[in-house]
């Protein structure tokens, strides 16, 4: 099967020991009504979510999402997730996906307004073909984002590190760079280092080494990202993460934007100008990250 459903979870508190959660989850039809209109919390975006990529019905880096919902959902003041009912609705949902890319989505939402709990919910759908984009790469333009690369830290309540449910400004920033002509962003610190793109890690590198922006800057840690720095490191690449002045983009020797369901796709241009592009090492790192990842 191929084809579009959710799961909606009865979330179950953190500490709570099982080893079966199925009667707490519900398999609903994608089309069929399942939320309350009353779930007003979505609607402001005050929830948080995962993207998790699926090859032939393998669900990759379950562990690395877990965690950083339960990351996010602390930085929002939600319920901790109870991660081993998760990882058994990932993987019923994952069971059901056939061959080619599939995404399953898992939310975690504040729910009803004065309701007694979260909502949680776990979708699953093919996914979009990015063969293109994986080959032929992305031209960017880099766009301010308004807060210095210290403000994750002065204000956390910008909820700068969690992936929440508030999009809006990414998807707003992916409109702005086709305006410009480009096919995604990088958004920009206001004293001027490299952040992230609206959905994706940023990896430079300079000769044999790489570097991405370190997550300490209000940024998502990115799961892909950590899965390409194993697999260089095992290669006997360097890897690290660094202050990275805008001014350094142009200087890199290749970069790409990585995450989970497009994978990596290499970066041809920065602002108009021309960025080198290793297709050879882009095709190695879309071969590994298309393999079973754990
Ligand atoms: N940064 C942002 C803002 C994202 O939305 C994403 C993924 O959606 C990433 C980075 C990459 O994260 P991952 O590799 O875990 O998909």
């Amino acid at each position: 099967m191929t084809g579009r459903f959710a799961l909606m979870i009865d979330p179950v508190a953190a500490d709570v020991q099982r080893s079966d959660f199925a009667d707490t989850f519900t398999q609903v039809d994608a089309a069929a009504p399942a939320l309350s209109v009353g779930e007003l919390s979505t609607q402001r975006g005050d929830g948080v979510f995962e993207s998790i990529g699926v090859i032939d019905g393998h669900a990759q880096e379950v562990v690395p999402h877990l965690e950083r919902l339960a990351h996010s959902a602390r930085l929002c003041d939600l319920p901790v997730p109870n991660l081993a009912q998760w990882r058994q609705a990932i993987d019923h949902a994952a069971s059901q996906l056939g061959a080619g890319e599939s995404v399953i989505k898992l939310i975690l939402s504040r729910g009803v307004e004065h309701g007694p709990t979260p909502t949680a919910w776990v979708t699953a759908a093919p996914a979009a073909d990015f063969t293109a984009v994986r080959e032929n790469g992305v031209r960017v333009v880099t766009l301010d984002r308004g807060y210095d690369l210290d403000a994750a830290e002065r204000a956390p309540w910008l909820l700068l590190g969690a992936k929440t449910l508030s999009y809006a400004v990414n998807m707003a920033a992916l409109r702005e760079a086709h305006r410009r002509g480009a096919d995604d962003a990088i958004f920009l610190s206001s004293d001027g280092f490299v952040l992230e793109a609206p959905t994706a890690s940023l990896i430079l590198r300079f000769g044999d080494r790489f570097l991405t922006p370190a997550p300490t800057g209000g940024i998502l840690h990115g799961t892909t990202q950590l899965s390409v720095y194993e697999h260089l490191a095992a290669q006997g690449f360097e890897t690290g993460y660094d202050r990275i002045p805008a001014t350094d983009l142009t200087r890199a020797d290749a970069a790409w934007l990585v995450s989970s369901v497009r994978l990596a796709t290499a970066i041809t241009s920065v602002d108009g100008t021309p960025l080198p592009v290793d297709r050879t090492l882009t095709a190695a790192l879309n071969r590994y990250l298309l393999s079973p990842r754990t």
